[in-house]
């Protein structure tokens, strides 16, 4: 691999990565984007189904939806950035620019709503919007001049000098080269691999919170961790989006009973952590939870999901069997309303990125408007500053053979320990066992990053930093908050226990 100059680097290919490079490339900057994705499954964006939250014509309703949704711990300041930019962003970008064809009822988009909205307001194409949002973006930057993209490469270690950050180091097929760059943007998504199931991609391994932690950045509410509540409780999981809920799906425990309305008003469309715990609890103490979509045309407002069943031969005219997931990480890298993180000339967006917006839970459908937002408003200060080569940090490019299953079991190793100890509930005891299991391993792990570059090994290593992180924040965190819930005498209030 060739050492390169760039004026911004942006680190993952996801939207709010995409969003940033148009946010620079509109002022002028020649961008890099660097992505460990070989096709655009490689990221979450592409995977999202139920669309795009809009504030349409009442910002009041949809910042309170937020706040509720987040137990009232969302920052009041990054709300209102959000609330303000999202029309503006979502017409000029994804209507205007990447000709999106969201659904739409003769002149009008068919705005759908979804658990915890108050009003309908999401934007979607059927319920895989993800996939006619990514593709389209990936398509128009390729095809920019100022934009090189760089797939299948890794970015293992920023690099610092004096308090600034000029860009980092990539590896792809074993070579390791620096790109110095103006500014940095990490854009890396999130973490579902520091769990055994998660609706994430492979990959999602907290690569970009790893190394701004070790670059000296702040990092924040790294203990809200969301839980998605419907996710197929088989093999291979997948996402039944919140939008079946939202269209009249309902759910029933072991015993057939309906259960959601003795633990919440809103019933099924209660906050995620509120029904995630709800189904794991039932799922203790009834056996299973399905999800019940007679009572609707499942098939013909869901024919992605109606498709997926029929490939895990689920029949789900009785019922899909669901248990929750890891799906999103509330927090990540500290950043302002520009995405500028505390260190010179880093900036961060997306899902690793900690605006403030969720607090301690997400709403459904403001990730993919966040990351659009964020990344366009961070792309466009980052386009200012001018690369300035300095040496790279010493990373030996030689890669000896890692012992057999090294990196296969350290994993496995690391999601029992987040399963256990750092999932649906946490119990004080058990968060210092984890910390002291997660230390060990970062130990072990870090053994073996002082001679080696493979990069199955550099994203172990990010995600025994990611999961400490997560273990420590909810370890120093006595207030047991949206995701963050800690373990009460009596689990059968878990439910309830949102405050
Ligand atoms: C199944 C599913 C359904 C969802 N549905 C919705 C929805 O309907 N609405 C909504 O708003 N949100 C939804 N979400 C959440 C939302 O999709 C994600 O939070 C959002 O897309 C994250 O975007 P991102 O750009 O931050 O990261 P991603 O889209 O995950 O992209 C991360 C990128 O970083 C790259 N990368 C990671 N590490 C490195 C590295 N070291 N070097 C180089 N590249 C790297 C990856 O390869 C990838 O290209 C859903 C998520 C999932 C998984």
């Amino acid at each position: 691999m060739e050492t390169r100059t760039t004026d911004v680097l942006v680190i993952g290919s996801g939207i709010a990565g995409l969003a940033a490079a148009l946010g620079a490339v509109r002022e002028g900057a020649s961008v890099t984007i660097a992505t460990k994705s070989t096709q655009p499954e490689g990221t979450s964006t592409w995977w999202a189904q139920g669309g795009v939250a809009v504030t349409r014509n009442d910002p009041a309703g949809f910042e309170e939806d937020i706040q509720a949704a987040s137990s009232h711990t969302a920052d009041h300041t990054a709300i209102e950035v959000l609330v303000k930019n999202a029309n503006d962003a979502v017409r000029d970008v994804l209507v205007e620019t990447l000709s999106v064809d969201f659904d739409s009822n003769g002149e009008m988009f068919d705005f759908a709503r979804e658990a915890a909205h108050s009003t309908d307001r999401i934007l979607h194409v059927d319920a895989s919007t993800g996939k006619h949002i990514h593709v389209p973006f990936l398509n128009y930057l390729a095809e920019r001049e100022e934009v090189t993209i760089l797939d299948d490469t890794a970015a293992l270690e920023l690099i610092r000098h004096e308090g600034r950050v000029h860009g980092a180091m990539l590896e792809r097929s074993g070579d390791v080269a620096p790109i110095y760059a103006g500014s940095t943007v990490l854009a890396t998504g999130g973490i579902g691999d520091l769990y055994s199931r998660t609706t994430n991609p492979p990959g999602s391994t907290g690569d970009g919170i790893a190394m701004a932690a070790l670059a000296g950045a702040d990092i924040s509410d790294m203990e809200y961790v969301q839980f998605h509540p419907t996710v197929y409780a088989g093999e291979d999981p997948f996402l039944l989006s919140e939008a079946v809920r939202g269209e009249g799906a309902v759910l029933r425990n072991g015993k057939g009973e309906r259960f959601m309305s003795a633990v919440h008003k809103d019933a099924e469309l209660a906050p995620r952590d509120v029904v995630a715990r709800a189904i794991q609890h039932e799922r203790e103490s009834t056996g299973e939870v399905l999800l019940d979509v007679s009572s609707m045309p499942f098939e013909d407002e869901f024919p992605d999901l109606a498709e997926r069943c029929a490939k895990h031969a689920v029949d789900w005219t009785s019922g899909i069997s669901v248990a929750p997931a890891e799906h999103f990480l509330c927090g990540g890298i500290t950043v302002d309303g520009h995405g500028r993180t505390t260190l010179d000339r880093l900036y961060a967006v997306g899902e690793c990125a900690r605006t403030g917006v969720h607090g301690a839970n997400r709403l459904a459908s403001t990730s993919l408007l966040e990351g659009l937002v964020w990344g366009l408003r961070a792309g466009s200060d980052a386009a200012e500053k001018e690369a300035q080569p300095i040496d790279p940090p010493e990373l030996l490019t030689r890669d000896p053979e890692l012992p057999g299953a090294f990196v296969h079991d350290k994993f496995v190793r690391l999601r029992r320990v987040m399963d256990d100890y750092v999932g649906l509930w946490r119990d004080p005891d058990e968060l210092t066992r984890a910390q002291a299991g997660l230390r060990r391993l970062k130990g072990e792990v870090d053994a073996y990053t002082r001679t080696r570059t493979s990069r199955s090994l550099y994203e172990l290593r990010n995600a025994s930093v990611t999961a400490l992180l997560v273990a420590r924040g909810a370890a120093e965190n006595e207030d047991s908050v949206g995701t963050h819930t800690l373990i009460s005498d009596d689990k059968s209030n878990a439910g309830v226990i949102s405050r």
